[in-house]
């Protein structure tokens, strides 16, 4: 098993998106595991993404999955592919567009923060 300290992120309660990153066959990751889901090789290195990247694609929620998420509907879940090169899903502005260029920041939805992608120029 790893001992390595892991870095803290969104999924924590830090403002951060992190990834891990293959020693062995640079494979990008960014559910978080013990091993390479590329290679199989044990602990992969955290690292900290820029929070930058372009939209693959967006889907608009209009029913609310929970009580919880009902105020905030209609919003928009998006798969980003961010700028280190990892792909995820995370929640955006409710025009974005595939192809738009977008950052993150951090918003709170039913009761945590999450990253939440903004168009840029
Ligand atoms: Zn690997």
């Amino acid at each position: 098993m790893s001992e390595r300290k892991q870095l803290a992120d969104w999924t924590t309660g830090a403002e951060a998106i992190v990834y891990q990153s293959c020693a062995r066959c640079g494979s990008l990751q960014y559910f978080r595991r013990s091993f390479c889901s590329a290679c199989g090789a044990a602990d992969p290195l955290d690292k900290r993404a820029s929070g930058e990247g372009r939209v693959y694609a967006t889907t608009l929620v209009c029913r609310a999955a929970t009580p919880e998420t009902r105020a905030h509907i209609p919003y928009n879940i998006i798969l980003v592919d961010t700028a280190e090169g990892f792909r995820m899903m995370a929640h955006g502005d409710n025009d974005l567009c595939i192809g738009d260029k977008v950052k993150a920041r951090f918003a709170p939805f039913a009761g945590r923060l999450i990253p939440y992608f903004e168009k840029t120029k």
